[in-house]
This record gives C-alpha cells, structure tokens and sequence, in this order.
C-alpha cells in the first residue's frame, strides 16, 4: 500500500514538472507561403507551429535575394513539417536525397520586438535567412555529398523585425540521411515563450537522463556486490543505455555540451543504444523471471542486435538507416514478447511480478506513443520522460523487493543460526550434566559391581575369592616386612540344629548378625572379615601379634554372646555362640602361606573338642617356636 501511494506520490510531483505551456488553442496555417502569426504577442506564452503550405523550391539553392529577383522556379508548395520524400513533382516522388529551398513569409503582430524562432533537428543540413539575413545554419548545405555535411542539433533564433512581414528563406540538402527534410516543426513566439519552452524540454531531458544515469550506476554498484544476480547488472546496464540514447535524441543534448559532436557518430551511437535498448530488456527479463522468459528468444535478440551493431559500425548511415524497420517489427515482437513473460510471472505470483508488469506496461505505452510519434507526427513528449521515470521507479521497487528478500532471508537464517547456537549451547551443557550424572553412576555401579563380586552376598563379609587375595598379599608384604600375621577362623556352634530349629531364614539373619559384631570387634583398616564358608568365619589381621589376636578373638566370642540370640538347642549356652581358632606366623619364605590356615583350623577343632563357645590360640611358647620356623 505504501509503495502505491508513494507511486501515486512521484508521479504528481513528476507531472507537476511536465505541465506544458498553454499554446494548445492557437494553429495557423500557413496557405500558398504566407502564414498569419498577428496571433502571437510579446508577453504571451502563446506559441505558434509555422506548419502549412511553404513555397518549395525542388533542387534549387536560392537565397533571398534570388527570391526576391525571382530567379528561382517555383515547384510547388509542400505541406510542413515533412520530408520531401512524399511530394509528388510532376506525378513522381522525389527521392529522399537532394536539396531543396522553402520559403514562408509570416505576418507578424509587433513591430520591432523580439520573437524567436525553435529550430527542430532538420535532415541533413540546413542555412536558414530571415528578412535577408542569414540567422543560423546546421552542418552545410551542399549539392551532393562530398559538399554536403550533416550535422543534428536543435537551437534558437531570436529576431525582431521592423515590419509587420517577416520573411522566411530555408535551404535544405540531404545526402546522409534516408529521408530530407524536416519531421518537426518550426515552432514562432514571444522570445521568452519560446525559450521557456525550450529550457522545459532541456530541464525535463536533463532531469530524465540524471535519473537513468543515477538508477543505471546504483544498480550497476550493487550488480558488482551481488555477481550472482544478473538481472541488476543489465537493468543498469538499460538504465546507462537509455540515458545515453536521450542524450543522442530529440533536443541532442549531447551537442549542448559539446557543439561540434561528430555526426556519423552520434548517430551511430543512437542507432546502436536503441538495438542495446532491446537486448538489455531481453536479458534484464530473462534474468529477473528465469522461469518464465525464453533463453531462446533472448539469444536470437543478441544475435539480431549484435548484426545491426556490425552493419551499424560498417557502413554508412544512409545504409544502416534502411535496416532500421526491420528491427522495429523485430521490437514490436520482442514487446509482446517481455509482455507475455511479465503476465506470466504475475499469474504465477513471481515476486514483484506486479511492480514488473505494471512499469512494463507504462513502458510499452511510452514506447507506442514514441512510434505512433513518427507515423501521426505527434509531438508531445512529456509522455514519454514521465513514462520511462515510472518504468525505472517500477523496476527500481521490483530489484529493490528481490534485493530485500535476500536480506531479509540472510537475516533470519543469522538469527535461526544464533538461535541454533544457543540452543546447542544449552543442548551441550544439559548433554554433560547427563553424561557427569551418568559417568558417577558408573562409577558408583562399577564401586559396588567391585564391591559385590569381592563380597558374600547374605553377609556383606568378603567372599571367599576375596579373602584368598587379601590374605595372599599380606602374607608377602608381612614376610617383605618381617611383621607378624594373625588369622582367626570363627565358627558358630550347633549352627544346624539352630536352622533346625528356627528356619533358614532366621539362620541367615543370625549369620548376619554374628558378621556385624565380629566386624566391631577390630579397627576395619586392620583387617579384613571374611566369610570362608557356610557358618564359618576368617578375619586376617596384618600386623597382628599372637596376643592382640587373641584378644580380638576373645573380644569377638564376647560381642556374639552379647548378641543374644537364643540357641535353645544348643548344647553349650541358651545363646548364639561361636568357637575360636587363632594362629599368627612371622613367615621367612612364601612356600609356607598355608600354614596360617592349617593352624588356625587345627586350633578351631581344638576349641571346638574343648567344648566350644570359646578361643583356642596357640601358647607364647608355641607362637615363638611357629615363629622361628
Ligand atoms: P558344630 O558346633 O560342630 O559346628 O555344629 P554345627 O551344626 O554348627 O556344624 P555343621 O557343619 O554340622 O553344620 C553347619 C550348618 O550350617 C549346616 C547348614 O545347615 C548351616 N548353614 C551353612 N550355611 C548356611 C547359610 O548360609 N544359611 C543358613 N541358615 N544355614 C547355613
Ligand atoms: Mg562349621
Ligand atoms: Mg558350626
């Protein structure tokens, strides 16, 4: 909606610079060479087309002073603006080339008073007299075209005359162009009318090419950015084009600036940026709809287009001039054809295919008003500035929407990566909180796998693979040590009658308990509680003397008893008791590592034959000749 309205906008501000001056009422015709111009006066910005019948003087050079003698022979008089192409002299049309005088004699309003005279480019050449002075002149006017040169510019003549009639003497040669003659008018005011005039046409052709030259160079910088988007290097490459080619056409700004600008090159220059014109549009289309333009039809306009430019180059204008039709049926075609492409991507909802459409259409208006200019010999041109400024505002949103879509999708795939990032971030940080949790779970399962497959499962005492390894490396290091070593095997007493008695599972949770208070019987760094075998128990003592084992065995019978749990069966107490077998060594070699067991085994029969439910350890005496083996 804001574009519209700012379409809307541009194109008031635009038309308020196109308003013409109001000359539209006034048309005299000029009628067997004279004309009546008494219409137009000093202060008034009336203006006055001299178009109508001129005396026409067909291969005759005169000036006004043959006029005047009457040595010229009058041919006729030919309607003007026009090439003298079309009159018929004698029933037979002249040839484009040759030269010719006209003569037009104006009736004036005010004596004495500055008018002016608007030269429109004339083909090829022209020297124009009035009331007998020569008041300007284009190119020179010659007889053939080694003496004849060419030369297109437009300008302004200002005069003022003593009498009320003025007097109007204009040789014409052609020998460069297809056709003589003249294809605008003359146009006659008030000095300050016509230049007003004339500085409008020039503002608005000026202000036409700053804005294509300025469209063009924008979009030419951001092509050299973008690489991969053509179609904003051959929009600027159009926007260039035409801003050459307006330099080159109607008021030949070109030669405003530079007032000798070669001729043949000029034209060269229109020829060529006109065929551009059209292979830049088939290549801008094709590149900005790939889906819906023609590679083929853009290829064969490159081709057709870079012909004409060779001939263009190699030959002479009045050649490359005849080709001309050929390429404008060719234009017509490819129109029609841009027009189908931007219909196209408008139904198929291409972005800014609407923009493109509706500028293209502006464009093909301006470009048929342009053409119908020729054939109706239509002269109103503000049409056409302000439909090529349209069409380059239209474009200039559909490259800038495609140019801001690119943005806009680069943006948010920055901010969708940021946000990826972030959540990755936090992805990472909640995946290593898992994997720390999970690692000390491991370790915490791996702690008690290591746990269980060293200890008893209905006990929690060390099995019996544990025990073997336990009293294994202390037996070396007490013989690396030379440090005594005590082992006490415990067994429960009437164990079998008491799970006769009270269950197995009252059995197991008494095996338990004797477990726990043999464990408190001793420091747990000191030594280690095994369970060796049904209800019988190890615990090694490092370090231990005969005398300290003795006590922790002691110390351990007490602690079962003090258990209490009743044993009615057996036969030593009312209570839960266990025998004791102690045997410590102070070992010299590693050969004799079963010694330990075998000791302590012959002690706990020993209790046990002593009547249980008491320690059997080996005497000092003993311990000192075990400790000397
Ligand atoms: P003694 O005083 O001569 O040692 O007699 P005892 O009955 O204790 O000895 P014996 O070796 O004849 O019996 C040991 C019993 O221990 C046999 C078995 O029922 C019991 N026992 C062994 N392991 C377990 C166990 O894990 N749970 C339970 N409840 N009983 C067990
Ligand atoms: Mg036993
Ligand atoms: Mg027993």
């Amino acid at each position: 909606m804001r574009h519209h309205l700012l379409i809307v906008f541009l194109l008031f501000v635009l038309s308020g610079c196109m308003v013409q001056s109001t000359n539209s009422s006034y048309h005299p015709e000029a009628v067997a060479g004279v004309i009546d111009v008494t219409g137009i006066q000093g202060g008034q910005h009336k203006l006055a087309e001299l178009n109508g019948e001129w005396s026409f003087y067909w291969n005759q050079l005169l000036e006004p002073a043959d006029i005047e003698a009457g040595r010229g022979e009058l041919s006729g008089y030919i309607d003007m603006p026009s090439n003298w192409e079309k009159y018929k002299l004698n029933g037979e049309e002249l040839p484009g080339k040759g030269y010719a005088t006209f003569v037009l004699n104006m009736q004036i309003s005010e004596v004495n008073r500055v008018k002016a005279l608007s030269i429109p480019k004339i083909y090829s050449n022209y020297k124009l007299w009035i009331n007998g002075q020569l008041e300007a002149a284009s190119g020179v006017v010659g007889t053939d075209s080694t003496s004849s040169v060419p030369q297109k510019i437009t300008q302004i003549i200002y005069f003022s005359s003593n009498t009320n009639q003025v007097q109007l003497v204009l040789q014409i040669s052609n020998y460069h162009d297809l056709r003589g003659g003249m294809w605008d008018p003359l146009v006659y005011g008030a000095a300050s009318a016509v230049s007003m005039k004339h500085d409008h046409h020039l503002a608005e052709r000026g202000l036409l090419i700053g804005v294509l030259a300025l469209s063009g160079i924008y979009h030419l910088g951001i092509s050299m950015f973008r690489k991969k988007d053509l179609s904003m290097l051959y929009f600027g490459l159009f926007c260039l084009n035409d801003a050459l080619r307006n330099l080159l056409i109607d008021e030949v700004l070109i030669t405003k600036y530079f007032p000798h600008f070669p001729w043949a090159l000029a034209m060269r220059m229109e020829y060529i940026s006109l065929y551009m014109e059209f292979v830049l549009l088939a290549l801008f289309t094709l590149h900005l709809f790939p889906k819906q333009a023609s590679k083929k039809f853009t290829k064969a306009a490159l081709a057709i287009a870079g012909i004409y430019v060779i001939v263009t180059l190699i030959f002479q204008a009045e050649v490359y001039i005849r080709f001309l039709i050929f390429y404008q049926i060719f234009m017509l075609v490819g129109l029609l054809y841009a027009l189908i492409v931007f219909i196209r991507a408008a139904l198929h909802r291409e972005d800014g295919a609407m923009y493109a459409l509706v500028g293209f259409l502006i464009f093909e208006t301006v470009v048929a008003f342009d053409l119908l200019k020729y054939i109706f010999r239509y002269s109103e041109r503000s049409i056409y500035s302000i439909g090529i400024v349209l069409f380059i505002i239209c474009f200039s949103f559909v490259l800038s929407k495609k140019l801001s879509k690119a943005f806009n999708t680069t943006e948010q795939l920055a901010n969708e990566l940021t946000e990826l990032n972030e959540g990755l971030d936090w992805k990472v940080h909640e995946r290593t909180l898992v994997i720390e949790e999970s690692r000390k779970q491991l370790i915490e399962l791996n702690r008690q796998l290591q746990e269980w497959s060293m200890a008893d499962g209905l006990t929690g005492a060390a099995n019996r693979r544990h025990f073997d390894e336990y009293l294994g490396n202390h037996l070396m290091l007490a013989i690396e040590d030379q440090s005594p070593i005590s082992l006490l095997l415990i067994d429960i007493d009437y164990f079998k009658r008491y799970n006769d008695s009270y269950g197995h599972i009252q059995g197991d949770r008494c095996l338990q308990a004797v477990v726990n208070a043999i464990k408190t019987s001793f420091p747990p760094s000191d030594g280690l509680v095994a369970r060796y075998g049904g209800e019988e128990f190890a615990v090694v003592l490092p370090g231990y003397s005969a005398e300290q084992a003795k006590d922790i065995a002691e110390k351990v019978c007490d602690l079962v008893k003090q258990l209490r749990i009743s044993h009615e069966n057996s036969k030593v107490a009312d209570v839960i008791t266990v025998s004791v077998g102690v045997a410590t060594v102070y070992l010299k070699e590693d050969k004799e590592y079963t010694k330990l067991i075998k000791l302590a085994d012959n002690h706990l029969y020993k209790a046990k034959a002593l009547g249980r439910n008491q320690v059997c350890a080996q005497s000092e005496v003993d311990y000192a000749v075990e400790s000397s083996v």
